[in-house]
């Protein structure tokens, strides 16, 4: 049971119209009318807005509106009083310290949440989505957290649960008293079940599952090509904004940018390398090894080259740097000028996820680029906000282990092993499954 009360600035810590300190607790409502000139917001009704000043003593710190709202209906099923102040952040702050002195304590990061989470409002998979929520990348993202946080994946996850019960309790009767209960031909019931439903479904989330961690993190893309190609070009272009400083000195890339962009809902967080090549120069050789690897740790390459130059000896020994592992897609930039035939690139169809002639100066190409880039990551299919994702690396697991626990299941009606061995795996993947 939490008894303290906890208050934090609940809106942004920047200049705006107004901003919110929330306080949550048994407390809350004593503590802002001991600071409040207005109505007695102890006597006041749930879910009611009041109007009124906080004072300091004598000193008017502000004209605020405050929302009381009675637990258990808010969400931390606590009391909850959220005083909008103007919203300048000294304010906010003169506001936050006079509720600490008068008997609140700072909220830590989360805290709130998972108060909801202690307090039975949200479970552990909706509380995880809320933080999500707050952190998402993208609007896409966005709408992934909130269908968790409308309990799609809980949803998804009780059902199973309940079949799993179910059966577990089945077994449990038969064994009990058999009389009743006939388990003839049972086990290879429970093994088509197991093999042909429940199996399955726990597959289509955890398969969502880099697709989810893509649409949350962001697809890491570096960027790779020897000077001048126009790997800053492209970037702009990807971006839509002047980042990167173009110019044509070779090597004026000389440090990692980083830049992120959404591509039709997704987050890319793009890496724009110092071109990678063999340098004298100290200052450019630091870029070189950070980009060499920025190159193993990213989800995604491109490889750019100057269409109009060709393919010379330094494309192709960065090329040979290329780890094999990471999808990778050559861009034939600068389509717009006489080209020559860069029949190495092309016919490098295996080595390449795609093969792309683009412009970044005119622009043309790009909407291929992006296409690829959605069909790599995404299978083809733009994702589904109505599609349950599992997001999250704690989910995943407790997924895995619900799934182990399953194939166990089957190996033992396998082997002809009697029910009370696999009913204990069931109950297992029953408990697994609980834990997300
Ligand atoms: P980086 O060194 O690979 O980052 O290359 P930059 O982006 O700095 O570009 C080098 C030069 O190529 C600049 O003068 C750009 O204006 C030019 N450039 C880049 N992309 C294109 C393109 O598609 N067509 C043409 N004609 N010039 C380009």
């Amino acid at each position: 049971m939490n008894t303290d009360t906890i208050a934090a600035i609940s809106t942004g810590m920047t200049e705006a119209g107004i901003g919110i300190i929330r306080l949550s607790g048994d407390q809350a409502l004593v503590i802002a009318n001991s600071i409040f000139d207005g109505k007695d917001l102890t006597l006041v009704d749930s879910h009611t807005v009041h109007y009124g000043h906080i004072r300091s003593g004598s000193e008017i710190i502000d004209e605020v509106l405050v929302s009381v709202f009675l637990a258990p209906k808010t969400y931390t099923r606590e009391d909850v009083v959220e005083i909008s102040c103007h919203g300048g952040i000294t304010v906010l702050r003169d506001v936050l310290n006079l509720v600490f002195a008068s008997g609140a304590r700072p909220a830590e990061p989360g805290e709130f949440t998972k108060r909801a989470f202690l307090n039975g409002r949200l479970d552990l998979s909706e509380a995880e989505s809320v933080m999500d929520l707050i952190h998402s990348k993208s609007s896409l993202s966005r709408k992934v957290s909130l269908s968790q946080l409308s309990g799609h994946l809980s949803n998804e996850i009780k059902i199973l649960r309940e079949k799993i019960l179910h059966e577990t309790a089945f077994i449990e009767a038969a064994l009990d008293d058999p009389e009743h209960y006939d388990l003839d031909g049972y086990d290879s019931k429970l093994k088509d079940m197991i093999e042909k439903e429940w199996s399955s479904d726990i597959e289509r989330l955890l398969h969502h599952y880099s697709e989810g961690e893509y649409l949350k993190n962001g697809i890491r893309t570096v960027i790779v090509g020897k000077p001048n190609v126009g790997k800053s070009s492209v970037l702009n272009r990807l971006s839509g904004k002047e980042k990167a400083i173009v110019t044509q000195v070779p090597g004026t890339t000389r440090d990692i940018l980083e830049e992120q962009i959404t591509l039709e809902g997704i987050p890319l967080i793009i890496i724009d390398t110092a071109g990678i090549r063999d340098t004298e120069d100290i200052v450019e050789k630091i870029g070189v090894e950070r980009s060499e690897k920025e190159l193993h740790s990213a989800d995604l390459i491109l490889f750019v080259m100057d269409k109009s130059s060709g393919m010379d000896q330094e494309d192709k020994r960065i090329l040979s740097l290329l780890p094999t592992d990471v999808p990778c897609i050559c861009l034939l930039n600068k389509e717009d000028l006489d080209s020559v035939y860069v029949s190495e690139a092309e016919s490098m169809n295996e080595r390449f996820d795609a093969v792309i002639s683009l412009s970044a100066k005119e622009g043309t190409g790009f909407q291929f680029l992006k296409e690829e880039i959605l069909k790599l990551f995404f299978h083809g299919s733009l994702s589904d906000p109505d599609e349950i994702y599992v997001t999250n690396q704690r989910q995943k697991y407790e997924l895995d282990q619900a799934m182990n626990s399953l194939s166990l299941v089957v190996k033992t009606i396998e082997l002809g092993m009697s029910e009370d061995l696999y009913a204990a795996d069931l109950m297992d993947a029953y408990r697994y499954l609980g834990l997300i």
